[in-house]
């Protein structure tokens, strides 16, 4: 029901608004109530004293002195004005003619010396309030009382209460009204942004929202998006590309398979002709599935699911495993290769470590010169493992070296000298980061090539995820 920001804030004006003003509405209405009942308390006493005066002064004459109070609003019967003055035996000896005229009388209270105030309902039925006060004249007790009606003072405090009814919820629509407007105003460019974001699709990655454009504290959320979209788009750059050359790099032994098939069918051969046709198809189809699988593998170590086995290795072990492997494809093409250093623990995944250096390994021949040389060294430099590969090769120009990781890149001399699918160094450096390594290359163009690949040696290992 609270779902919306809305909503939220109207229940909030509401609860706030409602313990404040009610809060407010009755202090405020009891201090008036408190003023006017004082002011008439005050009017009251003023008048009993000045009853009491008079008593003193002519106890005897009492109805004569007493004439004096008894104009004006005293004079009119029932005018709400009134006082009687009690005699000890409880007789009423005076009153005003508001009073005598219409025989009425105020209700007999005992008094005191000291004023006492109380509301009463009077001879109209109309609320008063009364005081009573005794004064002792001449030995005696009297006990004077002077009321006054509360009609006027009732209806006032009336009023206000029908203000407070009227202007509260009124200041409260108010309110509401304000919070709805504000928060349409402010919410607005959030429906740009929704708007923006559903018109996302693969189609315009490369659009971005207008930082400038929108108020300052959306532009956060603002820069936030358009790096995600950024990172977005580069994924989806990169995954395009991907299918691209992916598609290039098999599509060129296929299209050599179908040119042998159709040049191998268009008469008949000798035995000998198919056998070569033959030989060179399969060539191709070795190709094809070297590609294959090598796409298949970095789709593997890109899956979330895939994990490295981690035991503890000896990095010397696997060089001599990479050794044997590629001993028979070296001598092949006369090259040398010497292992040395020293042995070497570390914890990481034998099976992938194996393949990133045959993979590195396998380089330096096919990238050497004839009867040249592949040195690769096992140690370790402050705290961490390292393996170098160096070669007596072609060389890789130092303007995108760096490129040689990525994905189906090779480098245009290279491509002269052998066949290959441009992916195994982006796997190599997929499994060394995962093992929270890092690899780094030198060159001379034309003369060596260093792979340098640094392993965090047993204690500092952390593994980190695949590329
Ligand atoms: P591939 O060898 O199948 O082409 P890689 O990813 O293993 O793919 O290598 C990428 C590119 O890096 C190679 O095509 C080559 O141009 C360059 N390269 C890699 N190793 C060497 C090396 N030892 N010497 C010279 N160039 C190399």
């Amino acid at each position: 029901m609270l779902s919306s920001i809305k909503s939220k804030l109207i229940v909030l004006v509401l609860y706030t608004f409602s313990v404040v003003f009610t809060s407010l509405g009755f202090f405020m209405y009891y201090e008036l109530e408190d003023i006017v009942i004082t002011s008439i308390d005050s009017h009251l006493h003023n008048e009993v004293q000045m009853i009491a005066g008079l008593l003193r002064a002519e106890e005897s004459d009492i109805e004569h002195e007493l004439s004096e109070v008894a104009v004006g609003e005293y004079a009119v019967p029932l005018s709400g004005h009134y006082y009687q003055i009690v005699s000890p035996d409880k007789r009423i000896i005076a009153s005003s003619p508001s009073l005598s005229v219409v025989g009425a009388s105020l209700s007999i209270i005992k008094g005191s010396s000291e004023p006492s105030y109380m509301t009463i309902i009077g001879p109209e039925r109309n609320p008063l309030r009364l005081m009573t006060q005794s004064f002792i004249v001449s030995n005696k007790t009297y006990t004077i009382q002077a009321a006054d009606s509360l009609e006027d003072s009732y209806k006032i405090l009336s009023s206000f209460k029908k203000i407070i009814l009227i202007v509260f919820p009124s200041i409260f629509i108010i309110f509401v009204i304000g919070i709805l407007v504000i928060t349409g105003l402010s919410l607005k460019p959030l429906d740009y942004f929704s708007r923006k974001v559903g018109q996302i699709t693969e189609m315009n990655l490369n659009e971005r929202i207008d930082e400038q454009g929108i108020d300052m504290e959306l532009q956060p959320l603002a820069a936030s998006f358009n790096t995600m979209l950024g990172r977005l788009e580069e994924s989806f750059l990169r995954q395009s590309q991907f299918m691209a050359d992916a598609s290039h790099d098999l599509k060129t032994p296929a299209s050599v398979i179908k040119s042998y098939c159709d040049v191998t069918l268009g008469r008949d051969r000798t035995e000998s002709e198919y056998k070569e046709a033959l030989g060179k198809i399969s060539e191709m189809v070795d190709r094809i599935s070297n590609i294959i699988s090598r796409i298949l593998e970095i789709s593997r170590l890109e899956s979330k699911t895939f994990s490295l086995n981690i035991v503890g290795i000896d990095l010397m072990d696997i060089m001599k495993d990479v050794l044997k492997l590629l001993e028979p494809s070296a001598s092949a093409s006369g090259i040398k290769i010497n292992l040395s250093g020293q042995r070497v623990n570390i914890s990481g995944d034998r099976e992938r470590l194996t393949e990133a250096f045959i993979n590195i390994a396998d380089n330096a021949i096919k990238y050497n010169k004839k009867d040249g040389s592949v040195d690769i060294v096992v140690g370790d430099k402050n705290g961490e493992a390292l393996v170098t590969v160096m070669d007596t090769g072609i060389g890789i120009p130092e303007k995108g070296r760096e490129k040689i990781f990525d994905r189906f890149h090779r480098i245009d001399e290279s491509r002269s000298v052998v066949a290959g699918s441009g992916l195994g160094l982006s796997i190599v450096r997929a499994i060394i980061k995962a093992h929270g390594g890092r690899i780094e290359v030198e060159s001379e163009i034309g003369k060596w090539s260093r792979f340098i690949i640094f392993l965090p040696s047993k204690k500092n290992r952390s593994v980190t995820s695949f590329l």
